[in-house]
C-alpha cells in the first residue's frame, strides 16, 4: 500500500514496525464547542483508512485525543460561569455523539490531555535533563528549538529562512525566551484557570507536549502513522517530532498524513463571514450518511468544497447505492430457490473485478474517491445481473456489496424511524410507571428511547421530547 508521507513529501510503500499491525495517532478536536464540519473530514477520512486496514487483516491500535484543557475552554467556560472540566466533559459527549452518527468507530482509546498531566511533567524534566529544555524567571518552561538538529523536516521549512522573515519582536508575557523560535512546553498558572502543581510553577501544559506523551503512552515511542489536518503541520507535528525524537532518542512516526481544508463556499471556514457550520446543523438537515459520503468523495489531500448543491449531488449519489441495495434484499426476502448455478458462478467471478478495483484505489494512498466509483461500477453490474437469480447469488452478491460499503463505513440499513405516537404512547407509560413509583420501568423506558435517539426532558410542564 501506498501513502502520501508529509515527512519526504512522495508516496511511500507502507511498511508497518510489526508485521500485519498498525498504530495510528490522530490528533483530536479541542472541545469548547460542538465539532464542525471541518473537524469531521479527519475523522471521517481517518476512520475510513483505519476500516480499510482492518479489511485487510491488520490489527489497528487508533489513539485520538481530547484536547481539554485550553484557553479556548476556559475563555467559554468564564462566559458561562461554570468550569471548564464542565465545558470540556459536555463537548466530549457531545463530540462522541456526532462520531457516532457518522460511524466514525471510537478509537481504541481516546486519552484526555488533563488525565495525563504526570506523563507531561515527566517527558518535559527529561528535556531539561537532556539541555532541550529550560525554564525561565516566571516558571514557564521554553523548548529549545535549536538545540534539535531535525527542526523544520517534516513542514520542510528552514530556520535560517524562518527566521530572516521573522522578526524582533517578543511575544508579550514571553520575555523569558532565549529565542523567538522556542516555544511553550508548560505556563504558569493564571487566576481562575485549572492549573497542577510541577517542578517549575503551578501552572498548565502546552499544547504540543500532550500529543506527544499521549502517542508515546499509548503507541510506544515510535509508532507507524501519525495524522491530522494540514494545518497542524507547522508548529504542532513541527514541535511534536522535536520534543519526542529529543526526549525518547527514537525516531517518533514513520509516516505522516494529512487531510486538506474542507472549505464552504469556496472560502475558509468562518464564523465572521457566516459560512461556519457545525455537524450538528448539517445532521438536522441531511442523513449522516450523505456527510460521510460527501468527505469521502474526494481524495483526502485534495481541497474540499462544501455547498448546498454538492451535498445533495451526494445524497442523489448515495440514493442510487441504497436503492440497489434495498432491491436485492427485497428480492433475498421473496426467493426461496438456492444453489448456485454455472451462469451465477462466472458472475460472481465478474464482481470479484470490483473488488480488485476498489483495492486498488484503496491501496493507492487511501483514493476513497476511486473507491466509490468501484462500488457505482459494481452497482451498475448488480442492477443489470441480479433478475431471477437464485438465493444464493442474492446473498453472496449483497455480501460483495456491503463489505466494500462497510470500509467505507456506509450504512445502508434504513433505520426504523420511531412515529411521534410511538414516543407519545411511551411517555405516557413512563409517566404512568413514575406515578406508581415504578422507577425502574421508568428509567427503563427512558433509556429504551434514548438509544433510539429520543431525549426526554423532564420540565416542570411536564415531559418534552426532542430527537437526538
Ligand atoms: P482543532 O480542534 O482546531 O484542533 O481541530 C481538530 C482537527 O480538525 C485537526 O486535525 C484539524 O486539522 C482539523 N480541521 C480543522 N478545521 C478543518 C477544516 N476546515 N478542514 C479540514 N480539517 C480541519
Ligand atoms: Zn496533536
Amino acid at each position: 500500500m501506498k501513502i502520501y508521507n508529509t515527512l519526504t513529501k512522495k508516496p511511500e510503500e507502507f511498511v508497518p514496525i510489526v508485521p500485519e499491525e498498525l498504530s495510528m495517532y490522530v490528533c483530536g478536536p479541542t472541545v469548547y464547542n460542538l465539532i464542525h464540519i471541518g473537524n469531521a473530514r479527519p475523522m471521517i477520512v481517518f476512520d475510513t483508512f483505519r476500516r480499510y486496514m482492518e479489511y485487510k487483516g491488520y490489527k489497528v491500535n487508533y489513539v485520538s485525543n481530547f484536547t481539554d484543557v485550553d484557553d479556548k475552554i476556559i475563555k467559554k467556560a468564564n462566559e458561562e460561569g461554570v468550569s471548564s472540566e464542565e465545558i470540556s466533559a459536555r463537548y466530549i459527549e457531545e463530540c462522541k455523539k456526532d462520531m457516532k452518527a457518522l460511524n466514525v468507530k471510537p478509537a481504541t482509546v481516546h486519552p484526555k490531555a488533563t488525565e495525563e498531566i504526570d506523563g507531561m511533567i515527566e517527558m518535559i524534566s527529561k528535556l531539561i535533563e537532556k539541555g532541550h529544555a529550560y525554564k525561565a524567571d516566571d516558571g514557564t518552561v521554553y523548548y529549545r528549538t535549536k538545540s534539535f538538529d531535525g527542526y523544520g523536516k517534516l513542514s520542510h521549512k528552514n530556520l535560517e529562512d524562518l527566521e530572516a522573515g521573522h522578526r524582533e519582536i517578543r511575544v508579550a508575557g514571553e520575555e523569558g525566551k532565549e529565542d523567538p523560535f522556542d516555544f511553550v512546553l508548560w505556563k504558569p498558572k493564571k487566576e481562575g484557570e485549572p492549573s497542577w502543581p510541577s517542578p517549575w510553577c503551578d501552572g498548565r501544559p502546552g499544547w504540543h507536549i500532550e500529543c506527544s506523551v499521549m502517542s508515546r503512552k499509548y503507541l510506544g515511542d515510535t509508532i507507524d502513522i501519525h495524522a491530522g489536518g494540514e494545518d497542524l503541520i507547522f508548529p504542532h507535528h513541527e514541535n511534536e517530532i522535536a520534543q519526542s525524537e529529543a526526549a525518547n532518542g527514537a525516531p517518533f512516526a514513520h509516516y505522516w498524513m494529512h487531510n486538506a481544508f474542507l472549505n464552504v463556499d469556496n472560502r475558509k471556514m468562518s464564523k465572521s463571514l457566516g459560512n461556519f457550520f457545525t455537524v450538528r446543523e448539517i445532521l438536522n438537515e441531511y442523513d449522516p450518511m450523505v456527510l460521510r459520503f460527501f468527505m469521502l468523495s474526494a481524495h483526502y489531500r485534495s481541497p474540499l468544497n462544501f455547498s448546498r448543491e454538492l451535498m445533495e449531488a451526494a445524497k442523489t449519489s448515495l440514493e442510487r447505492i441504497t436503492t440497489a441495495v434495498s432491491n436485492i434484499k427485497f428480492k433475498i426476502n421473496n426467493q426461496e430457490e438456492g444453489a448456485l448455478t454455472e451462469e451465477e458462478k462466472k458472475l460472481l467471478e465478474e464482481e470479484e473485478r470490483f473488488r480488485t478495483e476498489f483495492e486498488t484505489a484503496m491501496e493507492d494512498d487511501c483514493n476513497t474517491a476511486d473507491a466509490i466509483s468501484a462500488c457505482f461500477n459494481m452497482i451498475k453490474f448488480l442492477n443489470v445481473n441480479c433478475d431471477g437469480k437464485s438465493l444464493d447469488f442474492l446473498k453472496e452478491s449483497l455480501r460483495n456489496i456491503t463489505t466494500l460499503l462497510d470500509v467505507l463505513g456506509i450504512v445502508t440499513e434504513e433505520e426504523e424511524v420511531l412515529l411521534e405516537e410511538e414516543i407519545e404512547a411511551l411517555i405516557e407509560e413512563r409517566n404512568r410507571a413514575r406515578k406508581e413509583k415504578n422507577f425502574a420501568r421508568a428509567d427503563e423506558i427512558r433509556d429504551q428511547l434514548l438509544s433510539r435517539g429520543i431525549v426526554l426532558e423532564d420540565t416542570r410542564e411536564g415531559v418534552r421530547w426532542k430527537r437526538a
